[in-house]
């Protein structure tokens, strides 16, 4: 009957309340609400944040009490501060800082997302109708203008601040001395393999104007163990090395793609070096988890690629020549393959 239908289920599919939740989310943050909480010495009342925010008083009383209701924000009766989790992970200058991410999320792939039915009906991503742009290099399309382009590198570091040690120590990787990042964009794993791992050397490996801005806006003179190597890992020749990290790069690729790029990896790879995957991981009977089900269908509205198994990552690595592939699910987003040659 009636009756049995859970009203939270009912609330979540008639209220689109996930579509309500994410906005008030991406407004608050993109609005500044947190960074003024944070500032202040005290809880503010809504005209105070209002008027430090330059919004109308009836809106900001309404988006900071559903933001109490999301418990990102705490009330005592009239006066708003922010929660542990909210002044950790959503305000700017927290090391742990998601603002970037939820600001693309916000801009770019929420747009995207617009186009889902599309995508799943083409089985395309969806940027000429997101943004008017061709996605026939699907890299010019994400970095459509510079502004894009420093949004998206941030976005990449903003998940490695958080889980990126983790990543680099689910294996030692303390043997390889000569690390290449490939597709290592703004450089947040680099800069956590050179302060776990003091006797290797790291390249970021990505395309010019990526390693142009690397330079520019994310490295400082005291990365001296960090280096650039502009080029397209497709087309150009890739430098030997004792270790390849490929962090979220297949999962941009079609399949051919992965293997004309494991190949080459390969044969740059040294004997008894390996190559280092960070991928989230489908379970093998595609039961789960939901976090990877979901960026399965992220990469097909944002890119040529989709999520895979552990055991087409194996698949994919031993037919490229690599013999013993190692899996570390850390429980995280992302799981590690580590993967030796010879
Ligand atoms: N590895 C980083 C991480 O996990 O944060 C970035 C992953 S991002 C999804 C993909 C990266 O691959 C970007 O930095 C992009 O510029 C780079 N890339 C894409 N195509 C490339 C190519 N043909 N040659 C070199 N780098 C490329």
């Amino acid at each position: 009957s009636n009756s049995s239908i859970p009203v939270s289920y009912v609330q979540y599919v008639q209220n689109s309340s996930n579509l309500f939740c994410i906005q008030t989310l991406f407004t608050a943050c993109e609005l500044g609400v947190f960074d003024h909480l944070d500032a202040s010495e005290h809880p503010l009342s809504a005209m105070a944040v209002a008027q430090g925010l330059s919004t109308s008083k009836d809106g900001m009383e309404r988006l900071l009490s559903a933001c109490v209701g999301l418990e990102l924000l705490t009330t005592q009766p009239i006066l708003y501060s922010n929660t542990e989790m909210s002044t950790m992970f959503l305000t700017k200058s927290s090391p742990q800082s998601l603002y970037h991410s939820i600001e693309y999320s916000s801009n770019t792939i929420y747009l995207c997302w617009h186009y889902l039915k599309d995508a799943v009906r083409e089985g395309k991503n969806q940027y000429e109708k997101a943004f008017g742009v061709s996605s026939k290099d699907l890299f010019e399309a994400l970095y459509r203008s510079d502004e894009e382009m420093v949004k998206f590198m941030q976005l990449m570091n903003s998940v490695w601040n958080i889980c990126g040690k983790d990543v680099l120590t689910a294996f030692d990787l303390s043997p390889f001395k000569s690390i290449y990042d490939l597709g290592g964009c703004s450089g947040a794993l680099a800069k956590l393999c050179v302060s776990v791992y003091p006797e290797c050397t790291v390249t970021i490996f990505d395309l010019p104007k990526v390693t142009e801005t690397c330079r520019k806006h994310f490295l400082s003179d005291e990365d001296v163990r960090i280096s650039l190597h502009k080029g397209d890992f497709f087309k150009d020749t890739l430098p030997d090395a004792d270790l390849f990290i490929l962090a979220r790069i297949l999962h941009d690729w079609k399949e051919e793609r992965c293997i004309l790029l494991l190949d080459k990896v390969y044969k740059s790879c040294k004997p008894g070096g390996g190559v280092l995957l960070v991928e989230a991981l489908l379970s093998e009977d595609n039961s789960g988890p939901v976090t990877a089900q979901l960026y399965s269908l992220n990469m097909l509205v944002q890119t040529e690629g989709r999520e895979r198994k552990g055991s087409e990552y194996t698949r994919l690595l031993s037919a490229a020549g690599f013999s013993s592939v190692h899996i570390h699910s850390a429980g995280h987003i992302y799981s590690v393959i580590l993967a030796l040659k010879g």
